[in-house]
């Protein structure tokens, strides 16, 4: 059966759920946000997912979560509401953590910031420059919850770089029973590790600290059309070629339409922003990842120094990021099977390109954290972003997961996927340990829903 969920479209209403959020966010005590009788329905930011319940809570401190979980035998928390399958849904009740959204400490000497668990990294990352920080990575969109990127193992992009989870030093935790929980990377050792990617199943995260570095600029260059054949024979020195590499295609033609090179000028080797670049053309002008489409939401290219957090990131804090209503699945393969799975894929584009609006190639650094896809391997990510079009994409899936089951694909915890829960368990090796420790802070499972239930705690 598929493991995925989308419901039936129904054009979201995004401006009147943020004029509602904004409005009644600022309530001092733990409020609903959406009155049950209004016709709104809660949906997800793609809008291919509408919410089980519109019984949505805000909270604004740390003891109302605590208030509010003990009295809840069953919610889940929203982040920013960017997962495609419903990861994040609830059929009792929902939790928006956006009120919290404060920076508790910044510990230069630790090298950590500390905020409340409702902050987006468009948030933070101008307050981090400012004061002369920086994150090592961002994702392709600055508009996400950090919270709800680092609990799914969101990642950017380079050959050194892990995934957004793998700079949180430490997280609160308010447990099912109301209790507060500490980790931390110093003083808890696996359970920290296990804690970390935790898919919001062992509890509300009421703070996570991120470890910084000093504020450093970048540059920003994009190639077209680079030859497949090159790809094959030089993966390794075009991903190493810049701090984070990002390949786009269409998977039409034997080429890459866009490699999107981001180099800090700091950098030994900082890169030389030839002409050509394997057989592709240094562009003219800024681009988007869908070349036909205006670039004017996207992050400043052409070389133009800027800081890091705009750098970066595929798309502007401010604008809309893409092209509007879009699916998305991504999945992840050893790096030293990445040539080999492209080419796989490459050889279904008669199948993949009737439903795809782009598909993005990235590299990410091993880790240890233990729902992280990148547990104990680097990796090649092969994402797509799909036309809203659910039953050609469910029907697509298994034939993409089938041709990557032999490089054991792992899928991306907040996109959409068709492999079965045996599947999951075979491919995370420490899904065992996850479910021990997931039962340890949530005995009763106030914090599970469908997706975990079948996904995680079914194995
Ligand atoms: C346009 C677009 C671009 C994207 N680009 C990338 C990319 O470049 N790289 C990538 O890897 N992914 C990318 N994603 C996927 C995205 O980063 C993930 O889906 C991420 O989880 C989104 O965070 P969120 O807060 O919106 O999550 P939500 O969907 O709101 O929640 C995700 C999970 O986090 C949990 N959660 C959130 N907050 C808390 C909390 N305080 N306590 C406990 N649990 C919590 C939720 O319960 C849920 O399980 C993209 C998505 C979109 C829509």
């Amino acid at each position: 059966m598929a493991n995925v969920y989308a419901a039936g479209a129904m054009p979201m209403n995004k401006r009147t759920f943020i004029r509602l959020f904004a409005s009644l966010l600022a309530s001092p005590v733990i409020s609903p946000l959406l009155a049950w009788a209004s016709k709104i329905k809660l949906k997800n930011w793609a809008g291919n997912l509408e919410y089980s319940t519109d019984r949505l809570y805000s909270a604004n401190s740390l003891e109302q979560v605590q208030s509010y979980v003990k009295k809840q035998s069953k919610l889940k928390v929203l982040g920013t509401r960017h997962c495609f399958n419903n990861i994040a849904d609830s059929t009792h009740n929902l939790l928006s953590m956006k009120s919290m959204d404060e920076v508790v400490a910044l510990e230069p000497e630790a090298h950590t910031v500390t905020v409340t668990a409702g902050m987006t990294y468009g948030q933070l990352c101008p307050h981090l420059h400012s004061k002369g920080f920086a994150l090592h990575n961002l994702a392709s969109l600055p508009h996400i919850s950090i919270t709800g990127a680092c609990s799914t193992a969101t990642h950017g992009s380079g050959e050194k770089n892990g995934n957004l989870a793998t700079a949180v030093s430490a997280l609160e935790i308010v447990t099912a029973a109301g209790e507060v929980v500490k980790l931390s990377r110093q003083q808890d050792g696996e359970a920290f590790l296990g804690a970390v990617v935790g898919l919001g199943s062992l509890g509300v995260i009421t703070k996570i600290a991120l470890d910084i570095q000093p504020a450093y600029l970048m540059r920003q260059y994009v190639y077209e059309s680079l030859p497949l054949s090159e790809l094959k024979d030089h993966f390794d020195a075009i991903q190493s070629s810049g701090y984070s590499v990002s390949l786009f295609t269409d998977w039409q033609n034997q080429r890459i339409s866009e490699v999107w090179i981001k180099s800090r000028v700091e950098e030994v080797h900082a890169f030389d922003a030839t002409p050509e670049f394997f057989g592709a053309k240094r562009a003219t002008k800024n681009l988007h990842p869908i070349s036909e489409l205006s670039a004017e939401n996207c992050t400043e290219q052409m070389g133009v120094l800027g800081p890091w957090y705009e750098r970066l990131p595929h798309f502007r804090m401010g604008f809309t990021p893409s092209a509007g209503k879009e699916l998305q699945s991504e999945y992840f393969v050893p790096r030293q099977n990445g040539v080999e799975a492209i080419l796989a894929v490459e050889r279904l584009r008669d199948q993949v390109s009737p439903h795809l609006m782009i598909s993005e190639i990235r590299t990410i650094a091993a880790d240890n954290l233990w729902l992280s896809p990148c547990y104990e391997q680097a990796c090649v990510s092969i994402h797509f972003t799909w036309k809203q079009d659910w039953r050609a994409v469910r029907k697509l899936l298994p034939v993409i997961e089938k041709e990557l089951a032999p490089f054991k694909a792992r899928p991306h915890w907040g996109k959409l996927f068709t492999m079965s829960p045996a599947e999951l368990k075979s491919i995370y090796k420490r899904l065992p340990d996850f479910i021990r420790l997931s039962k340890k802070y949530d005995p009763k499972g106030k914090f599970r829903n469908e997706f975990l239930s079948m996904n995680v705690f079914s194995s």
